[in-house]
């Protein structure tokens, strides 16, 4: 490895920028990538979806091809760190949050069980928007990652995509996967070679109709006019109909004769925005002389549909004018799938086209795969129960769940060097591919030495995120005091608002003259959608209480809160190791999953939360003592929902606690400094709607918290808690995931 670098440098190492040490690295993997080979097999998965949150590259890249220590040693011998080396690499932008990380994980593991499997996606160029802060607000810029030196490798294959008026022809660049200690698989991105990004103006704002210049451009374009949801459309096209091409292609490269497909090709759809990939085929396999009921099995036994929310508005639907417009070819398609369905089953609830004319793209993938799976043992049930009860009725054997998980090359090898090498010393090196080893932590945790030594860690980690968020924001924090950390995207149902009601009541308690006994840094990350008005006011709260209570002299020794801007994967892996409290509070029965607390976890953090997605497992896991869970359940809250019985209105005038954190978002103090449109307006939904029940939640999640920065004081006791989460994380390994999807679903080899 060391002779390849030298290779790709030009000049000897200690006269090189960082930029092209970086730069020699990247092309000495891609090049080390290359003589692994890939993973080969008769059957292969294909993961498709709309978003690949990868992270940077580099050093995951050397940790898989078990060469990164001697990489960082030769950097250190020559005066360099591995730190500022990663600085250079720019992190690519092709995902939003956890569904697209859990790809990248999946990705991971896939290549690591030696499964042939690949990604498929598209390759955005500005990928998801750059957050800035101005005034206190989110800002969206655009976030250019390409660079002419990347991980990406321009393909061989390239197809024509069809639509109504045009064709588009497909460029294909593939990124290697590397499996930990084994070969690869690659991330397949499609793209157009006429995309243009100096289309793009203000802001990210642009030409919504050029499509020959737009199409790649953006993940999740604007879609709040029509234009701009027709952009979606052809986006998705774009990605299924090159998907489908390709997969055909290997296919009958391998020897399948199309009728077999099934046994060379499973399709994991990552959410409904894959969907078109059905009717997409039907029609490939029909110009390939194969009738429609023949090309319907054939389908229903390649394709597998992932869920991964319950929320209404996410469950993808177009209006069949909208795909008549952009993909007219499928309509004859669509309408025959849905005839088939109407056929047996007259039921209104499960139609492909409703009665409006609209097209439910998650009942297509139920109708016409062979496997539906929840992302949680709890959203599964939900889903069986009552999001999809109608479908679970029908298609009992269809439903699985597959609770998600996490790869631990990144999120603890990767970015915990110091944690992962202490659990080496003690446990040994088993838990790198077996995750369940680390249960073997748990025979210390009462030992003095080891709890000792993971206090140190984690206080070493606090140390390095404050120097990280130092240097995002300016802000200095307190390494001493408790880091209490919510970050994940900005949502109402994961209700940053009430961990800012929090912060509001702490700063009044402090005011009032009652000061924290441990001093407590509150952390944020989260990018809000940039049409959704809600999320940005709640932004726009948290900023603006940041600029009050850090520069009161009498509240900052006490509290601080920091927003860091732009969160990413890469800010993740800053801030995930220094964390004490890990806030998974989201409204009971609203968050399918979340992978966020599986990474906290991991890396000795606590978990306050409601018994939502996988915090529920997590429970069970660790036991009541170590995790403060808190908030009404999800069947409260569905029964809630079920008759309308929440008012937020009757607990804002009738718990004075509440009414004074609430109308503090309304105070002269944050009107002085805020907007004051954005902060009635914010106020206004806490008191007359609070959709996701804030308000209900409060005083519950006041007590937890409360109590778990009491018990934090105990510090022995504290460790305790943090071996006991380390040590239970091992089922939240997604290669235990994958290895569950491939026993369960894809059953390759
Ligand atoms: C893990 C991860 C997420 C998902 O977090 P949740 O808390 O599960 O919503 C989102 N964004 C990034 C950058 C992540 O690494």
């Amino acid at each position: 490895m060391i002779q390849k670098i030298e290779k790709y440098l030009e000049k000897p190492i200690h006269e090189c920028t960082k930029e092209s040490i970086y730069y020699a690295l990247l092309n000495a993997c891609k090049e080390t990538l290359k003589e692994k080979g890939t993973h080969e097999g008769k059957k292969k998965v294909y993961y498709i979806s709309a978003e690949f949150l990868i992270g940077k590259l580099l050093s995951n890249n050397l940790i898989n091809l078990g060469v990164y220590d001697k990489v960082a040693a030769y950097l250190t011998e020559n005066g360099f760190t591995m730190s500022e080396i990663e600085e250079m690499e720019p992190e690519p932008s092709l995902g939003n949050g956890g569904l697209g990380r859990l790809a990248a994980c999946f990705l991971d593991s896939i290549a690591t069980l030696g499964l042939a499997g690949d990604g498929i996606g598209l390759n955005y160029h500005l990928g998801l928007f750059k957050q800035v802060f101005e005034n206190k607000m989110q800002k969206e810029t655009k976030n250019t990652w390409i660079e002419s030196d990347s991980w990406l490798t321009k393909g061989t294959a390239s197809y024509l995509v069809p639509y109504g008026n045009f064709t588009l022809k497909s460029t294909l660049y593939d990124i290697d996967v590397a499996g930990y200690n084994t070969k690869c698989n690659r991330l397949h991105l499609f793209d157009i070679d006429m995309t243009d990004d100096s289309i793009v103006k203000e802001g990210i704002h642009f030409p919504k109709k050029e499509i020959e210049k737009n199409l790649t451009l953006f993940l999740y374009p604007d879609d709040s006019d029509r234009d701009g949801q027709l952009l979606r459309i052809y986006q998705q096209y774009f990605m299924v109909s090159n998907a489908a091409q390709y997969i055909l292609d290997e296919a009958v490269q391998k020897g399948s004769n199309l009728h077999d497909l099934s046994d060379y090709a499973v399709i994991q759809i990552n959410d409904t925005h894959p969907s078109l990939i059905i009717p997409e085929l039907i029609r490939l396999l029909g110009e390939k002389g194969i009738g429609f009921d023949e090309a319907c099995t054939i389908v229903t036994k390649v394709c597998a549909y992932t869920n991964h929310t319950i929320l209404a508005e996410a469950l993808e639907k177009w209006h069949i004018s909208y795909l008549e417009e952009v993909v007219p070819h499928l309509i004859p398609i669509i309408r025959r799938l849905d005839e088939r369905i109407k056929a047996s089953y007259p039921q209104e609830s499960i139609a492909i086209i409703d009665k409006n004319d609209t097209v439910h793209m998650a009942h297509m993938d139920i109708h016409y795969g062979f496997s539906i799976n929840g992302v949680a043992a709890l959203h599964t049930d939900i889903l069986k129960n009552s999001t999809l009860k109608d479908f679970y009725e029908i298609y009992p054997d269809k439903f699985n769940n597959k609770t998600n998980g996490i790869t631990f090359r990144r999120w603890l090898l990767h970015c915990n060097h110091p944690l992962a090498s202490y659990l080496e010393s003690l446990i040994g090196c088993d838990f790198k591919q077996n995750p369940d080893a680390l249960e073997k932590l748990l025979n210390y945790k009462t030992e003095k030495e080891v709890k000792a030594k993971i206090l140190e860690i984690k206080k070493a980690a606090k140390i390095n995120c404050r120097d990280f968020v130092k240097e995002n924001t300016g802000i200095t924090i307190d390494e001493n005091s408790i880091y209490d950390i919510q970050i994940k995207r900005l949502h109402e149902y994961k209700r940053q608002q009430m961990n800012a009601l929090f912060i509001i009541h702490t700063y009044l308690s402090i005011k009032a003259g009652k000061k924290p006994e441990t001093p407590v840094t509150f952390l944020f990350g989260a990018k809000a959608a940039p049409a959704y008005v809600i999320a940005k006011d709640i932004i726009h709260l948290l900023l603006c209480l940041a600029e009050i209570i850090n520069a009161d002299p009498d509240v900052s020794p006490y509290m601080k809160l920091v927003m860091i801007e732009n969160y990413n994967v890469t800010a993740a892996e800053k801030l995930i190791p220094a964390c004490d409290i890990s806030e998974q509070i989201s409204l009971a029965s609203k968050e399918a999953s979340g992978t966020g607390n599986m990474k906290f976890m991991l890396n000795g953090a606590v978990t306050l939360g409601t018994m939502d997605g996988a915090n529920v497992e997590i429970c069970e896991l660790v036991g009541k003592d170590n995790i403060y869970i808190f908030g009404k359940s999800s069947e409260e809250v569905i029964h809630l929902y079920d008759c309308g019985g929440y008012n937020s209105r009757h607990l804002y005038e009738n718990d004075s606690h509440i009414k004074a954190c609430v109308d503090f978002i309304i105070s002269d103090q944050l009107l002085a400094i805020g907007s004051h449109e954005a902060l009635y307006r914010l106020h206004n939904e806490l008191v007359n709607k609070d959709w996701f029940m804030t308000l209900l939640d409060f005083n519950s999640y006041v007590r937890a918290k409360e109590q778990a920065f009491k018990d934090y004081k105990n510090q022995d006791a504290w460790a305790e808690k943090m071996i006991v989460n380390i040590g239970k994380a091992g089922y939240f390994s997604s290669d235990r995931t994958i290895g569950d999807y491939n026993r369960d679903i894809w059953k390759l080899k």
